[in-house]
């Protein structure tokens, strides 16, 4: 007997979104000269019309920031920054639902998952920032370690809010002020949060939001009067800011591209495996820098790994990302699937096999079923790329020693899981690992006290725990 859900949708009247939207600049939203359309990449609506800044916006925003800093923010004491941190903690948990029906419409990941997990871990992140605020000497860096300034802030389109939250809560907590840029086809949750920051009466010009494309991005990280940089994107991107910075006393985190290995031993215990897999590769449509992309299998569990795989696989459901019972969500924009499709024609014409279950695609929005490729070699593009969609590469080894040559052999460093029943082959492998994360026996866990961050073109620094402090201060005595 099999059971079809019923649909499930979410209602999404509790949103409540402007034809336009200007920039949040010193405690207001100001209107923006330009505009583009933000769509609902599930159903191609257009959703709003988001302000473009020019230098002009950043600008005043930096000043903003500057005058927020000398003013008031760095006057405060650790204990009264981290009252605020904790005022807009509770705020986002109240309003929890309306950031997660607005994160779903603006960037087609399941309601399942911005519900149970990036917007919990958004409050999460500034609850244990809000902790930190008045304890600064105790982080290892000396006594009073000193806030650089004003951040510059650059996020990507894959967790929208999650990202804000990783780097707003820590610059606050520490101190300084932000200018934040969110991702052209992502700015809403910002927007909404910059309400937040109205309602929990933050001091005026402590967070401004400058919407935009890559241009605003480059007048941020350009902008004389910013002290740090933190961004989280392409690596190609973090190389251009890298560059960009070279020769000034800019400071800057960078949270680059991944091609993470999942390599199974064969004494792992294969079904909590394959959802170990699924989770680490399907996971908000594969959009995940620390995605389990590349899945490195013991020879002898290969095949029957594979087949446990497809029929786990048969039972992803590919939807409405409102629907609760939807797993895997639209591709966030009409660009990155062409890119998805992209690199999987790639992997057929360079001869890996393709699979993917049977599902019905709606025809209007961007879509991708969940596919895996068998067969690829460590020459395929897709075993070096990064894909960021749904679509996973299977390698197989004989020996450990092959399992981790394989896992390192790729420019990125991002992240690694290993399945094995044994502790001492767990330890052994998460040694050799070239990977800022290693997960064993599970995958795409996050904490906010746990430091996050990459090796070789995976970016430089670590965001969240004490180690992500560091980055927003200078040493203390
Ligand atoms: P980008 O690196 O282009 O975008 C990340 C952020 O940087 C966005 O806010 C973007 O603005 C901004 N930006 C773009 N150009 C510049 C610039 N010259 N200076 C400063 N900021 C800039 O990533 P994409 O969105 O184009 O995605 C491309 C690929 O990057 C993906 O296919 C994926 O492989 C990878 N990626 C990796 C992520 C990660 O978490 N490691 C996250 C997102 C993407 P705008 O949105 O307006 O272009």
């Amino acid at each position: 007997m099999t059971f079809e859900y019923a649909p499930a949708p979410e209602s999404r009247s509790i949103v409540d979104i402007k034809a336009k939207y200007g920039h949040f600049i010193d405690g207001k939203f100001v209107p923006g000269k330009k505009h583009f359309a933000t769509i609902n990449p599930a159903t191609e609506e257009v959703l709003s019309q988001i302000s473009l800044g020019g230098q002009s916006d950043v600008d005043k925003a930096v000043l903003a920031a500057q005058k927020a800093y000398t003013k008031s923010w760095s006057k405060l004491s650790g204990k009264e920054r981290g009252k605020y941190l904790y005022r807009i903690a509770r705020i986002l948990q109240e309003r929890a639902r309306e950031f997660a029906v607005l994160e779903t419409l603006d960037n087609g990941k399941p309601i399942r998952e911005t519900r149970d997990i990036d917007i919990p871990l958004v409050a999460a992140h500034f609850f244990y920032h809000a902790g930190w605020a008045d304890k600064l000497d105790y982080a290892g860096l000396g006594k009073s370690p000193q806030p650089h300034g004003v951040a510059g802030q650059i996020i990507p389109w894959n967790f929208p809010l999650l990202m804000l939250a990783w780097k707003v809560a820590p610059a606050l907590a520490t101190g300084n002020t932000v200018v934040l840029k969110p991702a052209e086809t992502t700015s809403l949750t910002a927007l909404l949060f910059a309400e937040v920051c109205q309602q929990a009466e933050l001091p005026d010009g402590v967070v401004n939001i400058v919407t935009g494309d890559g241009s605003t991005g480059a007048a941020i990280v350009n902008h004389p009067g910013i002290h740090k940089i933190a961004f989280t994107g392409s690596t190609d991107v973090g190389k251009r800011i890298a560059r960009a910075i070279a020769g000034t006393s800019k400071k800057a985190t960078l949270e680059l591209g991944g091609k993470g290995a999942n390599i199974v031993f064969d004494d792992a215990p294969l079904d909590e495996t394959v959802e170990g897999i699924v989770n680490g590769i399907f996971f908000n449509q594969g959009h995940v820098c620390c995605a389990g992309s590349r899945l490195i299998l013991q020879e002898g569990i290969a095949d029957e790994l594979i087949e446990k795989l497809k029929v786990r696989m048969a039972k992803i459901r590919v939807g409405d990302p409102l629907d609760k019972n939807t797993d895997l969500g639209a591709i966030n924009s009409k660009e990155q699937l062409l890119k998805i499709q992209e690199l999987a024609i790639a992997g057929d014409a360079e001869g890996a096999q393709r699979w993917s279950p049977a599902c019905t695609l709606s025809a209007k929005g961007f879509w991708f079923a969940p596919t895996i490729f068998t067969g690829v070699t460590q020459a395929h593009r897709i075993a070096r790329e990064e894909i960021f969609g749904p679509v996973l590469s299977v390698l197989t080894f004989r020996t450990p020693q092959e399992a981790i040559e394989k896992a390192n052999n790729t420019p990125f460093g991002l992240s690694a899981g290993v399945w094995s029943e044994k502790g001492s082959r767990i330890l052994w492998a998460t040694q050799q690992l070239r990977a800022g994360v290693v997960w064993a026996n599970t995958f795409n866990k996050f904490d906010p006290t746990s430091p996050f961050g990459g090796y070789k073109e995976s970016g430089w620094g670590r965001e969240g725990g004490k180690h992500g402090l560091a980055a927003y201060l200078k040493e203390g005595k």
